[in-house]
């Protein structure tokens, strides 16, 4: 899972594009808009809310 500090450094670094794009199938994070992991061909792209997983995990 992501630590606290490195969502703080993303956050800090790009306010305005707080969601972190993950491959559902195997974790690897990759580019927003991107729909096909680039690591195992999967589909199955999850969009984190890191503004609300700061939140979650403070
Ligand atoms: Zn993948």
């Amino acid at each position: 899972m992501l630590s606290k500090q490195f969502i703080q450094q993303i956050v800090r670094l790009e306010p305005s594009s707080t969601t972190h794009h993950e491959c559902c199938h195997c974790g690897y994070s990759v580019e927003k808009d991107v729909d096909e992991c680039p690591q195992c061909g999967s589909h199955e792209i999850a969009a984190d809310d890191l503004e609300s997983l700061l939140k979650w995990s403070r």
